[in-house]
């Protein structure tokens, strides 16, 4: 096996970005990535088109093949509209920042009404908070702590993220993806 791998990538990992049949993301958040091996699969399915490839390779005694780092589906897939509660997509919501006093080290997640005292993990109720501030507010309410989330929390709309996520672009992605990523102008920094 050939052993020259993408400095920003995992030995292991050489993840594919994922593009629906219109060659954009199929989705951002979480942004759609399959592991090496599904990818694999789903060419040999003839589900996608190989668009992009790392150095890699990987042999078996019947094939031999540099594995894909863009591949785009065969089928248009409608892609949803409404981003996954995520711990990456709430602090994507309230772009990195504790929304107690505004660090932006040291990220935790606060539920605004604790679960001790009925808080749900929602969009509605969860924020980013620094250690510190979760720690002083800890299992006291809003009005109790006198700390009141900059922000009130709400449920993002995926423009909200895409928004947001000019800031905040992935860091770890395959060179490769970029193209796929960043050319639409709504996304462009
Ligand atoms: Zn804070």
């Amino acid at each position: 096996m050939s052993v020259h791998v993408q400095p920003t990538v995992r030995p292991d990992a050489c993840p594919a970005l994922v593009l629906n049949a219109d060659y954009r993301p199929l989705s951002y958040y979480p942004l759609s990535v399959w592991c090496w091996q599904d990818t694999i699969k789903a060419v040999f399915l003839d589900r996608v088109n190989i668009v992009s490839h790392y150095d890699k390779t990987v042999r078996s005694p019947t094939f031999e093949m540099r594995l894909p780092s863009v591949v785009s589906l065969k089928t248009y897939v409608k892609p949803t509209r409404i981003p996954a509660f995520t711990r990456f997509n709430v602090f994507l919501r309230d772009r990195f920042t504790c929304q107690y006093c505004g660090a932006r080290e040291d990220l935790t997640f606060d539920h605004v009404i604790p679960r001790s005292k009925g808080g749900q993990t929602t969009w509605e109720n969860v924020v980013a908070a620094c250690s510190p501030c979760n720690l002083r507010k800890s299992d006291r309410l809003p009005r109790e702590a006198d700390m009141i989330p900059r922000q009130e929390p709400y449920a993002p709309s995926l423009s909200d993220l895409h928004q947001n996520g000019r800031h905040f672009p992935p860091n770890y992605l395959h060179q490769s993806w970029m193209d796929y990523l960043y050319w639409d102008t709504e996304l462009e920094p």
